[in-house]
């Protein structure tokens, strides 16, 4: 008879974003005359870019044309889209990562989660406290960590790195040795950046124990100073330590489109063998990785005009992270992150508790946003608002929040 996979029961049973769902369907019901605002969910709002429109038509067109229509993608991804990359997100930025090197992917959540199966079961895991859930998620149903510690919140046999205001929310060196070590900059969800020479100390270190750092760096189109990395083949010895997982969802839209990369360099090894010709056998190569069209609208993410476009997209994000922060801070509260990330994280008044906030600014000012226990223990006493709404209800609910 066939048996489940054990691993999967260990997760528990509500999911955040389910659970922040359901309150706000109940309210809604409670409440139908009003407005409800979210500065929930990562997800952007602001329509596809015109070139990117642009070169989805053109690659539909060429679909309709026997000389023209394209079947399964190459493995890796087609080569117009990795080269784009390599010269633009790599080689203009001094990073030494090559075309081939890139596999082109349906997105940075599915790789972040399928990367986990090319490492052995006793993989020892480290990941910030709080933290993107896919990393430990993926972990748990592989079978890589203990069972849920409900007093704990959090799994047995998983090295958590508290990410804390006295650290600016940058973990320091974990005292138990890890093998594979999550990292994300900048973070989602406490909006905190890492500067190159932290991240140095981190490549160092994985250097040194022989662990591999998986880098997701989907939010790098946000970072607006010098001194933070967009890479981490920005640090010396990277190559030799370091998986990048990027996407294009935050950057470019592409939430609903699905694209995305990871890069592996060639020098990284485990013993003898090479994590490139690993990840070349993943499930998912041709198969599902993204189709032809969306290559090509990834494509114009790197034309001067998609480049122009983009680059004005994000930065109205990062208004709306602008007027939060300082409206937030004006009013009294403790405020970190929205600087180099579209998030902003913090810390709940009065000594409520994440929950109890999330409760009082849905019942007081009608707006949702995301408790920080959510994303882990550290998280606790914490908020994030996300700068991905409109303008103008991003304003509104700054202005019922600043009214409570
Ligand atoms: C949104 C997000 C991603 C992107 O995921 P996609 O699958 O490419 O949409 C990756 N990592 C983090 C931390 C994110 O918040």
């Amino acid at each position: 008879m066939v048996r489940i996979n054990e691993n999967y029961a260990k997760l528990p049973g509500s999911y955040l974003f389910s659970a922040i769902a359901k309150k706000v369907a109940d309210f809604k019901e409670k409440h139908p005359g009003e407005q409800v605002i979210s500065l929930g969910i990562g997800d952007v709002t602001k329509p596809l870019a015109p070139a990117i429109i642009e070169a989805l038509h053109k690659a539909v067109d060429e679909m309709s044309a026997a000389e023209t229509f394209h079947g399964y993608a190459p493995d890796l991804g087609y080569e117009f889209l990795r080269s784009a990359i390599a010269q633009n997100d790599y080689k203009d930025r001094g990073c030494d990562i090559s075309a081939d090197e890139i596999f082109v992917s349906d997105g940075a959540k599915c790789d972040s989660g399928n990367i986990q199966e090319i490492f052995a079961l006793d993989n020892k895991i480290a990941v910030c406290d709080p933290v993107y859930p896919v990393y430990v998620d993926t972990n748990v149903m592989a079978g890589r960590t203990g069972a849920y510690n409900a007093e704990k919140e959090n799994f047995d046999g998983v090295i958590y790195m508290p990410c804390t205001k006295e650290n600016g929310f940058v973990p320091e060196l974990p005292s138990e040795k890890p093998d594979i070590i999550y990292l994300c900059f900048p973070n989602n969800p406490t909006g905190s950046a890492i500067t190159k020479s932290q991240l140095q100390e981190w490549v160092d270190y994985a250097n040194k124990v022989g662990a591999v750092i998986i880098y997701d760096a989907a939010y790098e189109a946000y970072i607006s100073q010098e001194e933070i990395p967009h890479s981490i083949y920005e640090c010396e010895g990277a190559r030799g330590c370091a998986i990048e997982l990027r996407s294009f969802s935050k950057n470019a839209g592409f939430t609903g489109v699905r694209l995305g990369f990871t890069v592996v360099p060639k020098d990284l090894k485990c013993g003898e063998v090479s994590l490139h010709s690993l990840w070349a056998r993943r499930h998912g190569t041709k198969y599902n990785g993204a189709p032809y069209i969306i290559q090509r609208a990834g494509e114009a993410v790197y034309s001067p005009e998609g480049k122009a476009q983009l680059k004005e997209q994000v930065a109205g994000y990062m208004e709306n992270a602008r007027a939060i922060y300082d409206g937030l801070k004006d009013a009294g509260y403790q405020v970190f992150g929205g600087l180099n990330a579209p998030y902003i994280w913090l810390r709940t008044p009065d000594g409520m508790t994440s929950w109890e906030f999330f409760d009082s600014l849905l019942a007081r000012a009608h707006v949702v946003g995301t408790p920080g226990s959510g994303f882990g223990s550290c998280g606790e006493g914490y908020f994030r608002l996300t700068a991905f709404g409109t303008k103008e209800n991003t304003l509104e609910a700054l202005a019922r929040i600043r009214r409570m």
